[in-house]
């Protein structure tokens, strides 16, 4: 069954695209299931590169009429890719019971051990993926988030691998199978290709060796297109996202529910 929960809108400012146009792409793609995920919007804070918080009812209101309008041939969920804040819990329960089916933790932003907001991007060295990780693992704790973006995107920074990564990638794998969550294989970070980084050749994301430390568990997998265009639906990087995982002695999780 081909299946898709991160997908953008053009609604995020870098991505192109109607609700209805990613629709049809994946019913000509022949998803059986299509998941929303475009960038949430916070009430006080603008993280920028999203949709703002007045327009999060229109968003959900295209979702659902495309739910309907695609009923019978593709399943819909809407939801949100949001970044974990220990500051916003209400919101995520908000969103939950009122709004969404389905929250993606894509944690771009963090909380730093002094409490500040990072961003992963910004990262100095290997020792804030150990920050990062906790704060992951944390947002994985509540119970909020049914998908974990990107779990090993902190490799886009150009560190050699060392103990704080192992330190970290055990952190958050030991909260992921804790918390019964699904961790996405992501396609965009195949999408950017491969570039030169002090532990050789290789994607930002996904790491191999994040990948490889998964093997030696049951928690359950899925890649995720993160398509911010609508023919990157299921393009030759998704289709090298599932042929990886399928290659892997991993748990493939069929779909969301
Ligand atoms: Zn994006
Ligand atoms: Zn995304």
């Amino acid at each position: 069954m081909k299946v898709n929960y991160h997908t953008h809108t053009r609604r995020c400012l870098h991505a192109n695209g109607t609700e209805a146009d990613y629709a049809d792409a994946a019913m000509r793609c022949g998803l059986a299931e299509l998941g929303f995920s475009d960038h949430a919007p916070f009430p006080d804070h603008d993280f920028g590169w999203r949709m703002t918080y007045q327009e999060l009812d229109d968003y959900l209101a295209a979702v659902r009429a495309e739910k309907q309008r695609c009923a019978g041939h593709l399943t819909i969920y809407s939801g949100l890719e949001a970044e974990y804040l220990p500051q916003y819990k209400s919101y995520y329960q908000t969103l939950l019971s009122q709004k969404l089916d389905y929250l993606v933790l894509g944690e771009h932003n963090y909380i730093s051990a002094s409490g500040e907001i990072c961003s992963i991007y910004n990262a100095k060295s290997t020792a804030d993926f150990l920050d990062y990780a906790a704060c992951l693992a944390e947002g994985m704790q509540t119970g909020f988030f049914r998908i974990i973006a990107h779990p090993d995107i902190m490799f886009l920074r150009p560190f050699a691998w060392d103990s704080n990564c192992t330190k970290a990638c055990k952190i958050i794998l030991d909260a992921a199978r804790a918390a019964s969550v699904i961790l996405e294989y992501n396609a965009n970070g195949i999408r950017k290709g491969k570039s030169s980084f002090p532990d050789g050749e290789r994607y930002a994301y996904p790491h191999e060796r994040f990948w490889k430390m998964v093997e030696s568990t049951d928690i359950p997998v899925l890649a995720g297109s993160d398509c911010h265009q609508p023919e990157q639906m299921w393009d030759d990087s998704m289709k090298q996202a599932v042929r990886t995982l399928q290659s892997m002695n991993v748990n493939l999780t069929a779909s969301l529910k």
